[in-house]
């Protein structure tokens, strides 16, 4: 049998929505989303090149995955990590949480429940994160039927470095002017609400029914902003159930790290580049580049190559 070698670094797959810019792969106009960490992302280098992350993830299963990730969804791999390059507003969307997903959707089903990290922002960049404060849930429900739903939102400005955890059930869209790192369990379920008078197609319905189902009208996510990070730290964004996600920044400083065999690391660079490095192996990243950390490897370092920031997410 292949070994899992010590950092799967993966090849990310674009996807070129409507509401995409030029930030993620400049001449490719639009550019949405590049989807960093996925099932299907293929992995570039060593002993499994050419594999997919889901397919490793199969043959692997604790020893890359972890104790605590297996323990919850099993040999799939649990989390989904996108950048996403805003250059028009996204559809307004709400997902189920795991419970909604199995009822309205089906055994087996997951929810979703996500966090945004904001790599860069227009000056007067906006987004929407849940509904105002005292809005009943009779006028949410009629509001999402009629389509005048925006009435209602809860915009937020936002600018470089803030984190928003949104659990299932938070209304939202990200505006134009962002780029976005986004992470969130590994689901299928997504509602589309409103869609800013561009035409429902089959591509692109509204979900109304079950949107008003799972749609929290009691609920807006807070914004958590970066504090300022010295050389060598490390800064929990979000924590939740489903991941825990952390900014590393560094300039000469290493920083040391564990899965401590529990999950795997997902790290992203976002400024900057690195090393990450074990006693045997070592693997270096650009920007944008991501890596998965098997949860088996346990101690490695994260090695800033001049100043570097990078997104570590795991279960
Ligand atoms: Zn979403």
């Amino acid at each position: 049998m292949t070994q899992l070698s010590t950092f799967l670094k993966l090849t990310p797959v674009y996807r070129d929505y409507v509401w995409g810019g030029e930030k993620l792969r400049p001449g490719h106009y639009p550019t949405a989303e590049a989807w960093v960490v996925w099932e299907n992302d293929i992995i570039e280098s060593g002993s499994l090149a050419g594999e997919t992350l889901g397919d490793v993830s199969m043959q692997f299963g604790e020893a890359l995955l972890g104790s605590k990730a297996m323990s919850r969804t099993g040999m799939r791999f649990p989390l989904l990590i996108k950048i996403l390059d805003c250059a028009q507003w996204l559809s307004l969307q709400v997902h189920p949480n795991d419970e909604q997903a199995i009822e309205l959707e089906g055994a087996g089903q997951f929810g979703k429940t996500e966090a945004w990290h904001i790599l860069e922002s227009n000056p007067d960049a906006k987004l929407i994160a849940g509904i105002k404060p005292n809005t009943s849930p009779e006028a949410l429900a009629n509001s999402i039927r009629n389509g005048s739903i925006v009435d209602h939102v809860q915009y937020a400005d936002i600018k470089q470095g803030d984190t928003i955890l949104m659990p299932a059930g938070t209304l939202h869209a990200l505006g134009p002017g962002l780029l976005v790192y986004e992470v969130q369990q590994t689901s299928d379920w997504t509602y589309r609400v409103f869609d800013w008078g561009r035409i429902a197609s089959n591509k692109r319905p509204l979900h109304i029914e079950k949107s008003i189902h799972v749609t929290r009208a009691d609920f807006t996510a807070p914004i958590t902003r970066m504090p300022d990070a010295g050389d060598g730290t490390r800064h929990t964004l979000a924590q939740c159930d489903y991941f825990t996600l952390e900014m590393l920044s560094a300039e000469a400083n290493v920083i040391a790290l564990d899965t401590q065999k529990e999950s795997f690391h997902a790290v992203t660079v976002i400024k900057g580049k690195a090393l990450l490095k074990t006693a045997n192996d070592q693997i270096e990243l650009d920007k944008f580049q991501t890596a998965v950390v098997p949860a088996q490897v346990g101690v490695y370092e994260f090695c800033p190559l001049g100043d570097c920031r990078a997104l570590k997410a795991s279960v």
